[in-house]
């Protein structure tokens, strides 16, 4: 009756309270750096936080953009901190993690779209932190795709992620600015221009997509020679976001990770909590001991 929908209970999280996530908070306040976790309301903070798995969002807090699923602010943003690179490293260290994942706002008013804050970013990490492996989750780079590319693969993450977020025919509406075909581009780019890099993708499911135009979105990201792809279910942040259309049950979530799996995915991530940054390390762990 408010207007915000019932969640079933295969999606009901415990509150944040513990040791770890306090510690990762007050952490994160000190280095001034701001975490998709807090920014997106990841159902999974309590759980990531206390396990001191956090994702970093670099260059600020207030994007260019306005998708209609994300929690994010919009707005005129603020100058890049020239500190974050230096502060994301030692958040690392502090934490001592073995992966990081570092994110960020679209930056669309910036010449370079923020790729030179990745670069340095994943040089600090290199510099002070080389035994962490680095994925990074980035922007489209509208219209500066190639440029941003290169110099991002130069620096040399170890997992490149971007998000296709929904299947092409509900681009318009759900994430209004972007292009599904650049977007598919860009990981193949990076993967023609260093095969090393694991590439990653992934959608929300629960926005009204159906099950063939999902198993489409899987044979493009194949097709884009994509290595990772993740599905979890979307979740309205607040009443001004696009509703929920349909709570996917978790055995239709593992029906859709087992068609992915036999679709030759390296890895798949398919629960209605999993977020492109959820387990990221597992993920990674898995596979450098494979
Ligand atoms: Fe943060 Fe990702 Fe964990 Fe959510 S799933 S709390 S965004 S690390
Ligand atoms: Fe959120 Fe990214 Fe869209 Fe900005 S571009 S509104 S951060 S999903």
């Amino acid at each position: 009756p408010s207007g915000r929908q019932r969640k079933p209970d295969w999606i009901r999280v415990k509150a944040p309270v513990s040791k770890g996530y306090n510690e990762t908070r007050q952490l994160m306040r000190e280095l001034n750096l701001n975490t998709v976790c807090e920014e997106a309301a990841c159902p999974n903070i309590g759980e990531c936080w206390t396990k001191k798995h956090a994702t970093v969002m670099i260059l600020g807090d207030v994007c260019t953009r306005a998708c209609a699923f994300c929690n994010v602010k919009t707005g005129m943003p603020r100058m890049v901190d020239p500190l974050e690179p230096e502060h994301t490293a030692t958040a690392a260290a502090k934490l001592g993690l073995e992966h990081i994942v570092v994110t960020s706002v679209d930056r669309d008013d910036l010449p370079d779209g923020g790729a030179g804050q990745f670069v340095k970013v994943i040089q600090a990490l290199r510099r002070e932190t080389p035994d962490t492996t680095i994925e990074i989750l980035t922007p489209d780079f509208r219209g500066k795709m190639r440029p941003a590319v290169e110099a991002i693969c130069e620096a040399g993450p170890d997992v490149y992620n971007h998000n296709l977020e929904t299947v092409p025919r509900l681009y318009p509406t759900i994430r209004p600015g972007a292009r599904y075909y650049a977007s598919l581009r860009l990981l193949e780019e990076v993967k023609s221009h260093n095969p090393m890099i694991f590439t990653k993708s992934g959608i929300m499911l629960g926005l009204g997509e159906q099950r063939l135009e999902v198993h489409q979105v899987m044979d493009d990201m194949r097709s884009a020679d994509i290595d990772f792809m993740t599905m979890g279910q979307y979740l309205q942040p607040t009443p001004k976001h696009a509703k929920v259309e349909d709570f996917i049950e978790p055995k239709t979530f593992n029906a859709y990770g087992s068609i992915a799996r036999a679709k030759g995915f390296l890895q798949v991530a398919s629960s209605p909590l999993t977020r492109s940054s959820y387990h990221a390390g597992d993920d990674f762990a898995e596979m450098r001991t494979a």
